[in-house]
């Protein structure tokens, strides 16, 4: 579905991604794990186009993203859920996820996709008419993904969603995200630093570090790699 072929990309004189390799086949749920600053917040903006490619490609289900616009990637399926959820504080919950149905196929499925979201979070139907901003961090979150889910993806990617969350609110998102994979069959990317939890939810995972892939492998390998066990795991 996804294929990053030596990507590189940057800001201004800086290049942070160096030539990153990644794919990702449908139903897939992969995660992306590494430390602050190793690019994978850029790596997603570039799959979303919101950062562009220097060199290397991305395609999409056999479509090179180079000519899509940031603005037409949602329509084709993509859908990014970014860091630090990015919701518009003074709407409401509704108003927030009716914001992700503006693609075709979200508005089309828009009753179905409510209540799904609604079943995966119901916390979100009590609240669907407050305001975004006035809703715990966790809350925001599910309000975050409930967006992306909105548009009918068919690859969800989330950018730290356990950011700034307590451990057990944490695991609440993973456990979800895990049955959205499993119920719904969605194709999940997924950027994390809490490396042990997202390890356990992905099939696969890949170590970026310093703009460069430095190990990938099924969730098992990944999770007994002495490397990964010293660096991330804290073992
Ligand atoms: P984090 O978990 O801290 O977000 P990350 O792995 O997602 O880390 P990025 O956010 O992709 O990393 O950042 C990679 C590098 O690019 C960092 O050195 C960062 O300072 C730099 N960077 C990110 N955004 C910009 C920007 N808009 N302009 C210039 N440099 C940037």
């Amino acid at each position: 579905m996804l294929e990053i072929d030596n990507l590189h990309a940057g800001y201004g004189g800086s290049s942070v991604l160096k030539g990153v390799s990644l794919q990702l086949r449908q139903g897939e749920f992969v995660a992306v794990v590494g430390p602050n600053g190793a690019g994978k917040t850029t790596l997603f903006k570039t799959i979303s186009g919101t950062v562009a490619a220097r060199s290397g490609r991305i395609r999409f289900n056999g479509t090179d993203l180079a000519a899509i616009p940031a603005a037409r990637r949602p329509h084709l399926g993509i859908a990014h859920v970014p860091e630090g959820r990015q919701l518009f504080p003074s709407l409401t919950v509704m108003e927030n996820l009716e914001m992700g149905a503006s693609t075709e196929a979200g508005r089309r499925d828009w009753a179905r996709n409510l209540a799904q979201v609604l079943e995966w979070f119901p916390i979100l139907a009590e609240r669907r008419n407050q305001l975004a901003g006035t809703l715990s961090g966790g809350q925001q979150q599910m309000v975050a993904v409930g967006r992306g889910l909105a548009s009918s993806p068919s690859l969800l990617m989330l950018d730290e969603p356990s950011m700034g969350l307590a451990p057990a609110v944490a695991e609440f998102i993973f456990d979800r995200l895990t049955e959205i994979h499993r119920q719904a069959g969605m194709t999940i990317l997924l950027v994390e630093q809490r490396v042990a939890e997202a390890l356990e939810s992905a099939d696969r995972g890949y170590v970026l570090e310093a703009g460069r892939i430095v190990l990938e492998g099924t969730h098992e390998a990944l999770r007994s790699d002495d490397r990964v066990r010293q660096a991330y795991l804290g073992m």
